[in-house]
């Protein structure tokens, strides 16, 4: 069995955003040499996600609003965990969206469904952080 790692490396310049990361972890793939098995990628971080879905604006859009609204950032006072930082919304907003996805390769492939794209969602941004790419078969 065959095994592959590597670190993505991002800098948001905003708090939020999502990232389409497909191409990267397409990248990696063909790096790795393998035909068949999985890949893992995850979020390195406790306030970014990594999750699979539509690469569409509005889509993107409704997410935040959605988010939001179940965790807003602002008032920082309103959540214990912010002494000295103000990040716990993006701790709840990853826990929604999720650590890592899990993608099966094919005939050296992703084997994704035909409007499945991977994504980065940074809820915390405005430095470097990483997403591990993990991917074994032969
Ligand atoms: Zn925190």
């Amino acid at each position: 069995m065959k095994s592959y790692r590597k670190e993505l490396w991002f800098h948001v310049p905003t708090r939020r955003a999502f990232l389409n990361i497909t191409p990267k972890v397409r990248e990696c793939l063909g790096e790795s040499g393998i035909r068949e098995g999985l890949v893992l990628c995850n979020a390195m971080h406790i306030t970014a996600s990594v999750f699979i879905n539509d690469d569409e604006p509005g889509l993107h859009q409704d997410y935040e609003d959605w988010l939001e609204r179940l965790a807003p950032h602002e008032p920082v006072s309103r959540y214990r965990h912010n002494v000295g930082e103000d990040n716990a919304d993006a701790h709840l907003k990853r826990q929604v969206m999720g650590r890592e996805v899990v993608v099966a390769v094919t005939e050296g492939k992703l084997d994704l469904g035909p409007w499945e794209q991977i994504f980065y969602g940074e809820f915390d941004g405005r430095r470097k952080k990483r997403v591990l790419v993990k991917i074994i078969g032969e």
